[in-house]
């Protein structure tokens, strides 16, 4: 469509940009970015496939460069990652989520869970199931409405400190959502070796679920995941047909522009009032 052929340019363009732009300048900028105000949420619903109703929402940093405009998250959470500033980009996420959802009734009176993702280096960071605590006794959190979505990471070894921390955000009650299966090296050990609630299988995987052994692959994670009592979200639904095949395969959630784009916290509310 001509808007997949528009953002394809934008991105296109901007990695041009960027490869032009001295590296050192955008970590610099990113580092100031948080202070500047620069950074902000928005927010993508899952819905139940059976009801079609908004159960969850994901919070996704977008980054208003001052000079550039609007920069990707697949393109500055990399940056962020290299340079030590993911932890605190996404410790603010993740305050500036509880504090966006407590002001709105969107936690209390709806009862949705809200998604937050982690990046492996978070779960390095010894400081967050510390820093989350904190937070749950400041703010007086549900921690079982707040889902982390976490990616497969070489990492995650059984004796890792990484899993430690994973374990620990479980202890508080925090839900788990193993984010991109399907997408790199996925494992299957994970889905024992983790402490998960859910999984959400790759929008690569959803795109082509109609090639080849897709669909059957499809068919037994979810299975699989079932047996193991988790729960299973499929990304990056764009049409009618990939609903109508996960409903076959008894897929519980999806979420996708074919019902909604990623929108600031008001679009969200003013949906959920008519949800
Ligand atoms: P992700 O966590 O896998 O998020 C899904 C991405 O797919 C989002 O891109 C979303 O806008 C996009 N998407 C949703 N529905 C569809 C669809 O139907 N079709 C297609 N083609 N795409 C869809 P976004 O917002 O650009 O984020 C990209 C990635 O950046 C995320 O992938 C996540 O890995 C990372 N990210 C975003 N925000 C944060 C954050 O606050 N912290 C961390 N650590 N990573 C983040
Ligand atoms: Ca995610
Ligand atoms: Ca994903
Ligand atoms: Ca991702």
């Amino acid at each position: 469509t001509i808007e997949d052929a528009n953002t394809f340019f934008h991105i296109y363009n901007q990695e041009m940009y960027y490869k032009k732009l001295n590296n050192v300048r955008l970590k610099n900028d990113l580092r100031k970015a948080v202070e500047n105000k620069e950074l902000y949420l928005v927010y993508q619903p899952k819905l139940d496939l059976k009801q079609k109703k908004i159960v969850a929402l994901e919070a996704l940093t977008r980054w208003k460069h001052p000079q550039i405009g609007s920069i990707s998250p697949e393109f500055f959470i990399p940056i962020a990652e290299n340079s030590n500033l993911i932890n605190k980009i996404d410790k603010w996420v993740i305050k500036q989520v509880i504090s966006e959802l407590n002001k709105n009734d969107i936690l209390k009176k709806y009862q949705k869970t809200i998604s937050i993702n982690l990046s492996p280096y978070d779960l390095k960071d010894n400081s967050l199931p510390i820093f989350l605590e904190e937070l749950i006794e400041k703010e007086k959190i549900n921690t079982n409405q707040i889902d982390f979505e976490i990616t497969e990471s070489v990492l995650l070894d059984s004796l890792s400190n990484e899993l430690d921390n994973l374990n620990k955000l479980k202890e508080l009650g925090f839900l788990i959502s193993l984010d991109d299966f399907g997408k790199g090296y996925s494992s299957l050990s994970y889905l024992t070796k983790l402490p998960l609630d859910i999984l959400k299988i790759d929008k690569s995987f959803i795109k082509n679920i109609n090639f080849g052994s897709n669909k059957i692959l499809i068919e037994k994670i979810i299975e699989l995941s079932h047996q193991l009592n988790l729960k299973v979200v499929a990304e990056g639904v764009e049409n009618k047909k990939e609903v109508e095949i996960l409903q076959k395969l008894n897929c519980d959630f999806v979420q996708g522009y074919y019902y909604y784009r990623p929108m600031p916290l008001e679009e969200i509310a003013r949906i959920i009032d008519r949800n």
